[in-house]
C-alpha cells in the first residue's frame, strides 16, 4: 500500500468531519495569498501547506524537487519529475503532516487558511481531449435525438469515442462565464438565426491530467496508462445545446463547446484514489485487444449536481457516480496513444458527461429536463429546463471508504448574461 494511504493516520492539522481534504487526500493545487504570488500548495483540512516553504526549510531535499518547482503558476514543473518522484513527495509530506512530527513547531509559517487564499487554474494545460464515455448519457442523447431501438451508434461499444477540445478556454473555478452567442436553427423550415444560446447547459464529467508521455510514434498500453496519469479534478463541460445541435455534422462539436469548461482547483492523485477502484461492467461485445486490461480501473467517487439561482438556496438536480463510466482511464489514454499520438505533462482528458442509469441520475440538464419536456422543479418554487443568467453551477465529489474521505472540494460557475 502506498504509504501516504494508510488509513490509520492522523494529522497535527485540525481536520473537520467530513472535510475532503482528509491526511489520506492531499491534493495539489495552485494558490496565492496577500502579496505573495502564486505557489504551489496541498490541501489539509481548512488550511493549505506552502510547499514552497516547506521546501525551504529543506524538509523536501533530496526528493529531486528544486525550489521553483513550488514557488510555480503550475503543478507542471512538478508533473513533469514523474509518477514516481511525486508519489514519494506525497508520502513524505503526508509524514510531515503525521501526528508527532515536529512539522507542528513551523505551522505559522506553512499553513495558510483556505479562506484567505485564493486558488488558480492548476494546471498550464497543453492539449484537451473529451470523450463520451458513460453509457447511459450516450443512450439518453440517442434516445432523444434517434430512437430507443438505433440509440448507440455502431462504433460506441467498440472505440471510445472522443473529439479534441480547445485548452484555451478552460477557466478556473470561481470564474464566471458569460452566455455564448451563436447561429441556431430553430426549425427545419426557417433559415438558421444569430443569438444568445436558449439552451445552456452543464456537462458533469471527471478529468484526469497526463504526466509526460512517450515520444510521437509510441503508444501507452492500458498495463502502462497509470503510470502517465497524475490525478484528477471535476469538470464541467460548458455546452450550447442549441448550437451544437445546428453545427455538429459532419465533424462534431465546435463553438457549442469551446466558450468554457470550468475545472476544480484540487487535482487529487490518482495514488488517493486507489482505495476507491472498483470493477467497472462487463463489456459486450469483447474489446479489441489493445483495449482489454487487467485489474480495477474505474473508481467509485460519489458526484453531485447542484443549481444555485441568483437570490435562492440551491437545489440538487443529479446524484451520479464515476464508477457508472463504460469506458475507463486507461482505455482512454491507450486508444488515445494507439496511433501514436504524444501526451504531455498537463494535458487534460475529460471523461464526458457522466449519467447513472436512473433517472435523478443523468449529469446534464438535457437529460434531465429531457430535452425541456419535463422541466425540473427548483426548491425555491421555479423550474429549469436549461441554465438561466444568474444561476450558479456547483458541482462535487468525494469517496469514503473505511472511515477515510477522499474528496475534490468544488467546482463552481456563475452565469452572466450575453455580452
Ligand atoms: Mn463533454
Amino acid at each position: 500500500m502506498i504509504r501516504a494511504n494508510e488509513a490509520s493516520r492522523k494529522s497535527w492539522v485540525f481536520v473537520p468531519e467530513n472535510s475532503d481534504f482528509s491526511i489520506q487526500n492531499l491534493p495539489f493545487g495552485i494558490f496565492s495569498a496577500g502579496l505573495g504570488g502564486k505557489k504551489v500548495g496541498v490541501a489539509i483540512g481548512n488550511q493549505i501547506l506552502d510547499l514552497s516553504a516547506v521546501e525551504q526549510l529543506g524538509k523536501l531535499n533530496g526528493l529531486g524537487f528544486d525550489h521553483s518547482d513550488f514557488a510555480s503558476s503550475s503543478l507542471n514543473n512538478m508533473m513533469r519529475k514523474g509518477k514516481e518522484a511525486v508519489r514519494e513527495l506525497r508520502n513524505v509530506i503526508s509524514d510531515l503532516l503525521l501526528e508527532g512530527s515536529e512539522m507542528e513547531e513551523h505551522a505559522q509559517s506553512i499553513l495558510v487558511d483556505q479562506l484567505k487564499a485564493t486558488m488558480h487554474l492548476p494546471i498550464e494545460i497543453g492539449d484537451y481531449t473529451d470523450f463520451y464515455s458513460s453509457e447511459q448519457h450516450a443512450f439518453n442523447v440517442g434516445c432523444m435525438f434517434r430512437d430507443p431501438n438505433n440509440a448507440l451508434l455502431p462504433n460506441w461499444k467498440h472505440i471510445p469515442v472522443g473529439y479534441h477540445g480547445r485548452a484555451s478556454s478552460i477557466i478556473n473555478s470561481g470564474t464566471p462565464i458569460h452566455r455564448p452567442k451563436g447561429q441556431q436553427k430553430p426549425n427545419d423550415t426557417e433559415p438558421p438565426v444569430f443569438g444568445p444560446c436558449k439552451l445552456l447547459d452543464f456537462e458533469l464529467e471527471m478529468a484526469f491530467v497526463t504526466f509526460e508521455g512517450k515520444a510521437l510514434g509510441d503508444s501507452i498500453s492500458t498495463a502502462e496508462a497509470t503510470d502517465y496519469i497524475f490525478g484528477l479534478c471535476l469538470f464541467n463541460d460548458w455546452s450550447a445545446r442549441d448550437i451544437q445541435k445546428w453545427e455538429y455534422v459532419p465533424l462534431g462539436p465546435f463553438l457549442a463547446k469551446n466558450f468554457a469548461s470550468s475545472m476544480s482547483p484540487w487535482i487529487v492523485t490518482l495514488d488517493a484514489l486507489e482505495p476507491f477502484r472498483v470493477a467497472g461492467p462487463l463489456q459486450d461485445p469483447a474489446v479489441l485487444p489493445y483495449l482489454e486490461y487487467e485489474g480495477d480501473h474505474h473508481l467509485d467517487i460519489a458526484l453531485e449536481v447542484a443549481i444555485k439561482p441568483q437570490q435562492a438556496e440551491e437545489s440538487v438536480v443529479c446524484h451520479s457516480n464515476y464508477k457508472h463510466m463504460y469506458w475507463n482511464m486507461v482505455q482512454q489514454l491507450a486508444h488515445h496513444t494507439i496511433n501514436g499520438c504524444d501526451i504531455h505533462a498537463g494535458d487534460v482528458l475529460a471523461s464526458g458527461t457522466i449519467s447513472g442509469p436512473e433517472e435523478g441520475q443523468f449529469g446534464s440538464m438535457l437529460e434531465i429536463s429531457w430535452k425541456g419536456t419535463k422541466p425540473f422543479q427548483m426548491k425555491d418554487g421555479s423550474e429549469r429546463k436549461f441554465i438561466l443568467d444568474g444561476d450558479t453551477v456547483i458541482m462535487r465529489g468525494h469517496g469514503i471508504k473505511d472511515g477515510v474521505r477522499v474528496g475534490f472540494g468544488e467546482v463552481k460557475t456563475t452565469v452572466l448574461p450575453a455580452k
